[in-house]
């Protein structure tokens, strides 16, 4: 029996950056051919949501908007062109919505760098809302073994820093610094990182963090930059040679640890950026990154296949990340702990509440 599809939902939409936010009852749109209208039951806030309402970025958004690109939920109506996908489906709302398929980026599996991508609660409404529209190639399948709450995080912070990983080249045995370990990505790139064989050096502050990341997530070692008095000496005095991580991961949302971690790298290592700090540059010695040979990189989401990956990580029992249930209606309250950078983990939205 076709599930019944209401015409009003509960959805956080703002008109303008920098808010305010509303709660509010908005009409439920339907799938056009190639799309699928999901059911969302929870959905997790990435810190890029909070940068969205501010209007942080070189990148317009969508006005009114909804927020939210890690929604889990089901299928409730599809296009007729969406084939292979079936009412009932688990699937996420990831940020990459669709892309065009055909140009030279997509023809390689690149999507993420797709002129024409459409970017969920970006440039177009996303997972903070009851119903959403997403492109039926694009939704991530989600086995059904497997908790819609537990999975929303994966489908942003997961994919990205398993991608991530990936592009530092890091292998087995080797060591990756991790920048903001304690965040919602951090988090999840502890534990990435873990199940693929790797040494964590976890950096970020506070003891709750701390606690998490050498705790739970299973970090080797915690720095905490607001107490180290010399960053780069204690990252470096970290690893078991004194010569510092072989990959660093950047997952932080202020500017400075992007200023930081060329000096630290190992020679030979590679800097991955992937958090995307308001107005933020990069900067490195030139001197010290020729001679040490250090590759910088820029890591962007993931494509269909990395998501795939990344959730069977999840069902395959190696990934457990730190997340906490509260109401749709709490987002305003979220944001404010996130502004503070008080959230160890991820917040996830029970879209019922
Ligand atoms: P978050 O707020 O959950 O976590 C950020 C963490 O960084 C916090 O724990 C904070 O304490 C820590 N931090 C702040 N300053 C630091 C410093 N100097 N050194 C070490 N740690 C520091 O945010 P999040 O949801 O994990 O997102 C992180 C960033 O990644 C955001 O800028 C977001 O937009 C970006 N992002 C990028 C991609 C991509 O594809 N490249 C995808 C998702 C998110
Ligand atoms: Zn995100
Ligand atoms: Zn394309």
């Amino acid at each position: 029996m076709a599930p019944s599809i209401p015409t009003e939902q509960y959805a956080q939409v703002f008109e303008k950056n920098g808010g305010p936010l509303e709660y509010k009852k908005i009409p439920v749109a339907k799938p056009a051919p190639d799309e699928v209208l999901v059911n969302i039951k929870f959905s997790g806030v990435c810190h890029t949501d909070l940068h969205a309402l501010n209007g942080d970025w070189p990148l317009a958004t969508k006005l009114p908007l909804v927020g939210g690109h890690e929604g889990a939920g089901v299928v409730v109506a599809k296009g007729n062109l969406a084939q292979d996908i079936e009412i009932g489906d688990h699937v996420g709302v990831k940020w990459i919505n669709g892309s065009c398929l055909a140009c030279s980026f997509c023809q390689q599996s690149d999507e993420p760098l797709c002129a024409h991508a459409l970017l969920s609660g970006y440039t177009v409404d996303g997972s903070f809302q009851q119903y959403a529209i997403a492109k039926a190639a694009h939704v991530a399948r989600i086995d059904k073994s497997i908790p819609l709450d537990a999975i929303a995080p994966v489908l942003c912070a997961g994919i990205t820093v398993y991608k991530g990983l990936k592009e530092s080249g890091a292998r087995p045995g080797e060591t990756v610094a991790i920048v903001g370990a304690g965040g919602g990505l951090g988090s999840l790139a502890c534990q990435y990182a873990k199940a693929m064989g790797l040494q964590v050096i976890g950096i970020d502050t506070g003891e709750d963090k701390k606690k998490m990341v050498t705790g739970e997530l299973g970090a080797e070692t915690f720095i905490d930059f607001a107490k180290s008095t010399n960053l780069v000496k204690d990252v470096q005095a970290a690893t078991a040679d004194g010569l510092g991580p072989h990959a660093v991961l950047l997952v932080a949302v202020n500017e400075k640890p992007f200023q930081q971690a060329a000096e630290y790298v190992r020679p030979r290592g590679t800097v991955v950026c992937i958090g995307l700090p308001a107005g933020a540059y990069l900067r490195a010695p030139v001197f010290e990154s020729v001679i040490k040979m250090v590759t910088i990189k820029g890591s962007y989401v993931g494509n269909r296949k990395d998501t795939a990956e990344a959730l069977e990580f999840y069902r395959r029992g190696l990934i457990k990340a730190p997340y906490k249930v509260v109401g749709l209606s709490e987002l305003p309250m979220v944001y404010e702990k996130m502004r503070a950078g008080a959230i160890a983990g991820r917040y996830v939205l029970d879209t019922s509440k």
